[in-house]
């Protein structure tokens, strides 16, 4: 007899989570079963994402812990890069994803397709209806002879802005100190009317948070917390993105996954190392671990030749800003000019549209298990 395993991955991006609510609202039948395979490398605000979104749609279970239980500490990222001589991962070469998060995903699927008696396995996907087709997949021969991929929002014509309003709708971090205070400017304190407040209102608030946090500099200085030279611009990026149901790292970055993942464009290493600044100084000592390995023809995170450091001269940086500002209002331009007809001025978000602005199909290759 047929027995169907339902299985729905969560990267710590937007569609995914959006897609585990959708399936526990419109297909509560389903026993989806929930995984997040934490590499130990993404970002505090990522586990806290999905930290609060198992509390909405139940149990999320990590396919590492539960086939490495008993050393997981010795299969972590230092780990197979040993076994790969100290040689980084990148698109060419995209170990992690298979090391971190494929293998541990089969190896689960299949210890529980044996004791449980699955026969075969369904993968839920957050592709939406708006986007092209996509063969952004990894899976290995063993998991292709059983597994079938169902896009649900394709299916039900879900696109980007339907996302979003299951995000708002979730507000998953709407409780937050930040988050309440930056409602609380929309509404008149006195007469409960709403209002529109200031960019200068918003950017005050910004900073008191900033200078409450800074009076204790011990504990911002914590791994895993924000900077302490956070500007309060970067702050309010972060907050008006939780404010939306979003997790906080979309108001600088577009994708979730390893903070040191290849696949994110300068600007995003550059906003990286203002608000992380302790991951993008070990993202720095993985480069270098690689040269004393290699000398030269390393690769690095950027590529051949282009080590992180290359982003640190002042005169790099302001390139770099200027031609992502540049990208932005071009691109801009174009999607107003197609939405004209409709009267509607579109206002671009870079991290929703860093793939668009930078021109790359399927995040330059990305696959989708580490950020859809
Ligand atoms: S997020 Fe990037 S670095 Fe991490 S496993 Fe995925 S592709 Fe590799």
């Amino acid at each position: 007899m047929e027995k169907t395993l339902h299985v729905l991955g969560l990267s710590g991006g937007k569609d995914s989570a959006a897609l585990a609510m959708y399936m526990r609202d419109n297909y509560p039948e389903l026993d989806m079963q929930y995984y997040f395979t934490d590499t130990g490398k993404e970002l505090p605000e990522v586990i806290d994402f999905v930290n609060r979104l198992e509390g909405y749609v139940g149990k999320i279970v990590d396919p590492y812990e539960e086939v490495y239980s008993s050393n997981r500490e010795k299969k972590d990222f230092d780990y197979h890069l040993r076994q790969h001589k100290n040689y980084l991962p990148s698109p060419q070469a995209r170990w992690c994803t298979i090391q971190m998060k494929l293998v541990p995903f089969e190896k689960w699927i299949q210890v529980k397709m044996e004791q449980e008696g699955y026969t075969k396995v369904i993968s839920y996907v957050g592709i939406r209806a708006d986007e092209p087709a996509r063969e952004g997949f990894l899976t290995n021969n063993i998991t292709s002879k059983y597994l079938t991929i169902s896009m649900p929002f394709r299916d039900d014509g879900l696109d980007r802005n339907d996302i979003f309003e299951i995000l708002r709708k979730a507000d998953l971090l709407g409780n937050e100190e930040e988050v309440i205070s930056y409602r609380k400017l929309f509404v008149n304190s006195l007469t409960g009317e709403p209002i529109d407040p200031t960019d200068e209102a918003k950017i005050d608030l910004m900073k008191n948070f900033i200078e409450t946090r800074n009076a204790d500099a011990e504990k911002t200085v914590e791994s895993g917390t924000l900077a302490p030279q956070l500007t309060p611009e970067t702050l309010l990026k972060i907050v008006e993105s939780k404010d939306q149901g979003k997790p906080g790292y979309y108001g600088w970055r577009s994708r979730s996954g390893c903070t040191f993942c290849f696949y994110q464009q300068k600007i995003e290493w550059l906003r990286l190392k203002e608000i992380y600044p302790q991951a993008f100084e070990e993202a720095k000592a993985y480069e270098k671990k690689a040269e004393d390995d290699r000398g030269n023809g390393t690769f690095y995170w950027l590529g051949k030749g282009t080590p992180l450091s290359s982003l640190e001269s002042e005169t790099r940086k302001i390139e770099i800003i200027e031609n992502h500002e540049l990208r932005v209002k071009r691109f801009e331009k174009k999607s107003n000019r197609r939405s004209n007809l409709l009267r509607e001025k579109v206002i671009v978000s870079d991290t929703d549209s860093m793939d668009e602005i930078y021109d790359e199909a399927e995040g330059g290759g990305a696959c989708i298990t580490c950020y859809k």
